[in-house]
């Protein structure tokens, strides 16, 4: 069994495994996060496996970079969040804990700043998520 056959977010990409899809093009994938730090918590993914930024080819951070902006907008618009960070890990050290290469949104409220939460502690209800998925989705600008 290789590395992807074993990787969640690959199977997640192949739509062998649910998630919260907000967007999805021909090299990347964004879904809300299973274990949301806020709500709209979002992340995107490249579809070819790669662990880190390190492996990740130039085309494919171009591609999640792109997605993610346009997340960004939709978040902003559905959720109106007073600021919103993006967040990516690489290796155990830094707290990576999925090793399939992806950048976190997470909005935030209120003024208060300070360090941003990454990983939530409880599951986010599945039915909750594929609502929140469909809003974003709905405010999308164009490509
Ligand atoms: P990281 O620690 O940067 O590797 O983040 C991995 C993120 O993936 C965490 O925030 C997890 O909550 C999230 N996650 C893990 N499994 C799933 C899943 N099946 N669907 C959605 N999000 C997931
Ligand atoms: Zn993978």
């Amino acid at each position: 069994m290789s590395a992807q056959d074993d990787c969640i977010f690959c199977r997640i990409a192949r739509g062998e495994a649910p998630c919260a899809r907000i967007c999805e093009d021909a090299d990347t994938l964004a879904f809300l996060d299973l274990f949301p730090a806020s709500e709209g918590h979002a992340l995107v993914i490249p579809r070819a496996h790669c662990a880190d930024v390190f492996e990740a080819p130039p085309a494919a951070l171009r591609a999640v970079a792109a997605t993610a902006r346009r997340v960004a907008v939709g978040l902003r618009t559905a959720l109106a969040p007073d600021g919103l960070s993006l967040h990516q890990l690489n290796g155990r050290a830094a707290g990576q804990t999925v090793f399939h290469y992806h950048v976190h949104l997470i909005p935030h409220s209120g003024s208060a700043g300070g360090e941003p939460r990454i990983h939530g502690r409880r599951q986010a209800d599945p039915g909750d998520l594929e609502r929140l998925a469909r809003r974003i989705a709905a405010e999308l600008p164009e490509e």
